[in-house]
């Protein structure tokens, strides 16, 4: 069973709220054979022995069938909460399972999720059996003979989007994502792909949802990076920032009524805790091989090039763009130089691009280039002629549904001061 850590989140979230009693939901996915991307809660009616069983609401189950159905989407299974048992189908579960939809048992101690594990029944009545519990942390889309992007999926533990390239005789990957588990998921994927560890990883820039993947490629693979990539690898505090962070966001999320704002920063939030708990594993790990501004690294199938203007390159006009391309959610201009930006994109529209893979966001083109070159431009005329009062005004479309909304005003007022 395949499902988004945001989903698996929303059930770990349900069965500590439920503690010390059973809960249960369904599992819901586009079609039977997709991970699963949804959870709906149902109610438990099992009164008197709420503690070690569960019964699924009948209305609640025909409101959320009914639903399903309008929206072209299918349950595929059900999930329930063990409060202080282990995640294992005990008999009454068996006795009371179908054969076909999956079941997810999450086992909760001390109001906090511990275990969870999938079983099918092999037969309406049982027996169940385990089935392989796999948590996703990035989608993989084909872009070209050879590269694939794996595009974050939000508050998996991802944060960024990652690129591998299939050099032929050589695997590359194309930065390494926040945390060692989506690191370790995107390795799998690489050697799945094409059939060898990687060889190059490359970092598109020092930020951590690009770069704290690395100690799993590491020392098998060589990391690259421009030379001024690894200075700020080595001069970046992660651990001593990282609560002060969290403690902001819950700040913002308290605040916060907007449901689309509450999701962005939950999804946040999210990243951030995931990051917390795998920082007594983490190691920083730098790139060993530096360049200053381009270097080709050559396959016997295809080579890439990287371009310290334009991130990194393969051949067959797809550009890995790292952060030098959002798609759909609004750029940071704090670390960087919104007018280097400009420029590094204008270099990058003079190639001939077919498909550009974003540091954020999902695969895009040329026309979401000049978009990113539009919203530059947007935030420097509101800068010039509104001045202070632009920080009041709401995000103009169609930059309006983006992702990461609240950098809009923080944007602007790099423009105000450094402009
Ligand atoms: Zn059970
Ligand atoms: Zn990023």
């Amino acid at each position: 069973m395949r499902i988004t850590r945001r989903a698996l989140q929303e059930v770990n979230q349900h069965a500590g709220e439920g503690y010390p009693y059973e809960i249960c939901g369904m599992l819901i996915a586009e079609r039977r054979t997709d991970p699963v991307t949804q959870t709906r809660r149902v109610r438990n009616v099992m009164v008197e022995r709420a503690r070690d069983r569960y019964e699924m609401d009948p209305r609640d189950q025909i409101r959320i069938q009914r639903e399903c159905d309008a929206a072209g989407l299918e349950i595929v299974g059900y999930y329930h909460s063990h409060p202080d048992h282990p995640a294992q189908a005990s008999i009454t579960d068996a006795q009371r399972s179908w054969a076909g939809p999956v079941y997810l048992i999450v086992s909760c101690a001390r109001g906090r999720v511990v275990d969870a594990n999938a079983f099918v029944a092999e037969h309406d009545g049982g027996p169940m059996r385990g089935e392989p519990l796999e948590v996703l942390h990035f989608t993989l889309e084909r872009v070209a003979d050879g590269v694939h992007a794996a595009i974050a999926l939000p508050g998996s533990g991802a944060q960024g989007n990652a690129a591998i390239v299939d050099l032929g005789d050589r695997t590359l990957v194309f930065d390494t994502l926040l945390t060692p588990q989506a690191a370790t998921a995107l390795r799998a994927a690489a050697e799945r792909l094409t059939g060898r560890p990687p060889t190059w990883v490359v970092n598109s820039h020092w930020h951590a949802d690009h770069v704290l993947g690395n100690q799993v490629f590491a020392p098998e693979a060589t990391i690259v990076a421009t030379r001024r990539t690894r200075d700020l690898m080595l001069a970046h505090r992660l651990a001593e920032r990282l609560p002060g962070t969290l403690a902001s966001r819950e700040q913002e999320l308290a605040g916060e009524q907007d449901p689309e704002r509450r999701r962005s920063i939950a999804d946040e939030l999210a990243e951030g805790r995931l990051l917390m708990e795998a920082l007594p594993d983490l190691r920083r790990v730098h790139p060993s091989l530096t360049f200053e501004q381009r270097l080709t690294v050559h396959g016997s199938d295809r080579r890439a090039e990287l371009l310290t203007y334009g991130g990194g390159h393969p051949d067959d006009r797809v550009a890995l763009m790292g952060d030098l391309l959002l798609v759909r959610s609004h750029p940071l201009f704090a670390h960087g130089d919104p007018w280097a930006l400009r420029r590094a994109l204008e270099r990058v529209r003079e190639l001939d691009l077919d498909r550009l893979v974003p540091g954020h966001g999902p695969v895009g083109s040329v026309d979401d280039l000049d978009l990113l070159l539009r919203y530059l431009s947007t935030v420097e005329e509101m800068a010039r002629s509104d001045g202070e009062r632009a920080l009041e005004a709401p995000v103009p479309s169609p930059f309006d549904g983006w992702a990461a909304s609240g950098l809009f005003a923080r944007n602007l007022r790099f423009v105000l001061e450094r402009g």
